[in-house]
């Protein structure tokens, strides 16, 4: 049965002061912008074949520890070549061939490198920031404004109606792939007004019983993206208003093709209601 991980124990406990002693063989995760310095193999890098190749980091995050072992992200220079024998891989490619706890914290590591590279500056005066000592913040001693690392939070439903599904794909999805409703929430509105907002931008269906699922980070760039299931309430589909291209009721025993895998929360969302509808 397949179903969103399992939450205990806690892998990762974050940090944010530098220890004394990093231990032997520390986890580094290296970006060039986004990208993630990896083996051939698609695994982490020892800190000894990061050292050997004379890589510089032009600045390094402690991030906290991952079952024990300390972990830290360094930031590379926006073109530096990949060093001997490794290679700079985007992490959604590293879905299923990076280890799933490094995978999970590779996703913390990129925003907070991304997060510290454009927070040098205040957004308010435009003085040179500090790093706090007390928590993960950088802020301005000049204003005092304060700088955190910012998740940007987003929706993604299953509107049902009885075994029925409602699919949508944008015009940028692969040929023939449907997905799940999803898109940003607004700065005012709760989760489940988003949804059932977005849902009626893209569709024209007005959905509710709107139930919390599950979330997942998706550092793609920096969301949270939280998953529901909502009942269909009234309304005609019609796309016309929005970027969708197509949207449509899948009966549960006649799906299109949908995203391959099992990595992400929308898949979570279908496979749970494949299997309270499929047997139908
Ligand atoms: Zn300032």
């Amino acid at each position: 049965m397949r179903r969103m991980p399992a939450l205990y124990p806690l892998p990762f406990v974050p940090g944010f002061q530098d220890p004394d002693d990093p231990g032997s063989d520390p986890l580094c995760f290296a970006f060039r912008g986004r990208e993630l310095l990896v083996t051939p193999e698609g695994r982490l890098p020892s800190v000894e074949q990061i050292d050997t190749h004379g890589v510089e980091a032009i600045r390094r995050q402690y991030l906290g520890t991952l079952e024990g072992t300390h972990c830290y992200s360094l930031e590379l220079a926006p073109k530096l070549a990949p060093p001997g024998g490794l290679e700079f891989r985007d992490l959604r490619m590293l879905f299923g061939k990076l280890d799933g706890n490094h995978h999970a914290v590779a996703g913390r590591a990129v925003q907070i490198v991304e997060w510290d590279r454009t927070h040098q500056f205040c957004g308010a005066c435009g003085e040179q920031t500090v790093l706090a000592e007390h928590e993960r913040s950088r802020s301005c001693p000049s204003c005092q404004f304060p700088m955190y690392p910012r998740l940007a939070p987003a929706m993604i439903v299953a509107v049902e109606r009885e075994n029925e599904i409602l699919l949508g794909r944008s015009a940028y999805f692969p040929p023939g792939i449907y997905s799940m409703l999803a898109g940003f929430v607004e700065p005012g509105e709760s989760a489940e007004e988003a949804v059932i907002r977005e849902v009626f931008e893209e569709t024209n269906i007005v959905c509710g019983d709107v139930e919390y699922f599950g979330s997942q980070p998706w550092p793609y760039p920096n969301s949270l993206m939280l998953g529901f299931k909502a009942q269909y309430a009234s309304g005609d589909i019609d796309t016309e208003a929005d970027e969708l291209e197509d949207a449509k009721w899948c009966p549960a025993n006649d799906m299109p093709n949908t995203f391959p895998g099992n990595i992400s929360i929308s898949q979570w969302l279908l496979h749970d209601f494949l299997e309270r509808n499929q047997a139908k």
